[in-house]
């Protein structure tokens, strides 16, 4: 006997990716048009070449990408696509994501440029807002003589993207001088302020990232006084460290992969012989073999099978398996013929998350 679930199951066509993918299409344009009617004001870049927005200087055209000027209108932006049943993506200053050649015609993105506040909380914590970069971010923790945010000087992030990926470096993280974050959460369109403990940090990651749907509008960030040469000297140590260790020269999105738990990437890589190693315009870097360079004319294939043999290789000559670290849309690529899965990256493109109850309260 049939349960009534697979009766319903048979009754239900299911819908197919294509159908699926079309009805996407079809919202998205309902939603750019509404946009422009009801916020004519706001900067909406239509097929706009992605790269030109990123620090790997690789992507194809994506549908829309709006800068709000402020949080409300941001606010009103998300209203509107909800209403159309859109989830947007966030963009930072793009210094960790690899978009496709083909782009992306079912993705509204939204830009942080333009949410650039900050200023000395009465209690003497910094607010700023997430398209605040992290180098005036630290710039701004030193005229005021705070210390602890020396590390983040040098990261070509902005707030939000920052505290997306629990950005880190010489053993500093966002994390550590969090004090708290306000969101915009898409399913239910409300603000929630989360203190640090709430945000679940980890080693490149965050709460945010695991569950989408979370859109950081500022950060609370609490230091320690010190002392302004001090903290200007230590700056200028890791920046020149920085300097010397890192490709800056070339384009690229920072490191590829998380450090393996006892290892460093960059080390497995080399010593698997892959420093140097070219796929197209796509190099692991002479200098630092935990990055991969565009070294002219790389196509986000390039990048990605290049990533895929760092992988395999250091797999097979190390038994050690790479997770990338860099965001690589769209979100369904294949990871399982390179060694052991790996968790995909949770990007919502398009989906309204569900799941509205599982933030903490
Ligand atoms: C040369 C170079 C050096 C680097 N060095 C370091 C380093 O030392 N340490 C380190 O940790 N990283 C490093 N990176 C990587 C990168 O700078 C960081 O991960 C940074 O935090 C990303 O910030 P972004 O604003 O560029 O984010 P983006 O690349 O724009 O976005 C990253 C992710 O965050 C999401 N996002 C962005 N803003 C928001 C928001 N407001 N709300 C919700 N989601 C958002 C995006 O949707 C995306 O999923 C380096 C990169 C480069 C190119």
């Amino acid at each position: 006997m049939e349960n009534k679930e697979t009766q319903e199951a048979k009754e239900t066509p299911a819908v197919t990716p294509e159908e699926k993918a079309d009805r996407c299409r079809e919202n998205l344009e309902k939603a750019i048009a509404a946009v422009k009617r009801e916020l004519p004001g706001m900067t909406l870049l239509e097929n706009e070449p992605m790269s030109a927005h990123c620090s790997f200087r690789i992507g194809g055209p994506v549908r829309a990408l709006a800068a709000p000027e402020d949080v409300t209108s941001l606010s009103r932006l998300c209203s509107i696509l909800k209403d159309n049943h859109i989830a947007p993506m966030m963009l930072g200053n793009g210094t960790n994501i690899l978009f496709p050649d083909e782009g992306l015609d079912q993705l509204f993105l939204v830009s942080t440029e333009k949410l650039t506040g900050m200023f000395l909380l009465p209690d003497g914590a910094i607010y700023a807002e997430a398209g605040v970069s992290l180098s005036k971010l630290a710039s701004f923790a030193r005229q005021n003589e705070l210390a602890g945010l020396e590390f983040a000087s040098g990261i070509p992030g902005t707030v939000g993207g920052g505290t997306i990926m629990n950005a880190g470096a010489y053993g500093g993280e966002l994390k550590d001088v969090i004090e708290s974050v306000v969101i915009l959460y898409v399913p239910d369109q409300r603000l929630y302020e989360l203190t640090r403990e709430q945000c679940a940090f980890a080693y490149r990651t965050s709460l945010f990232k695991k569950m989408g749907g979370c859109l950081v509008l500022s950060v609370v960030f609490r230091l320690d006084k010190g002392d302004g040469e001090a903290i200007a000297a230590k700056m200028r140590e890791l920046n020149e460290r920085r300097r010397d260790k890192q490709p800056l020269d070339l384009p690229s999105a920072g490191s590829a992969f998380k450090r393996p738990e006892g290892y460093y990437a960059a080390a497995l890589i080399d010593e698997a012989g892959l420093k140097g190693y070219t796929v197209g315009g796509a190099q692991v870097s002479e200098k630092h073999a935990g990055f991969v360079v565009n070294i002219g004319g790389a196509t986000s294939h390039d990048v990605y099978d290049l990533l895929m043999h760092v992988r395999e290789t250091v797999w097979r000559e190390k038994g050690v398996q790479l997770e990338p670290e860099i965001i690589i849309l769209p979100p369904d690529y294949r990871l399982e013929d390179n060694g052991p899965a790996v968790h995909r990256n949770h990007i919502t493109v398009n989906e309204i998350p569900e799941d509205g109850d599982s933030l903490p309260q």
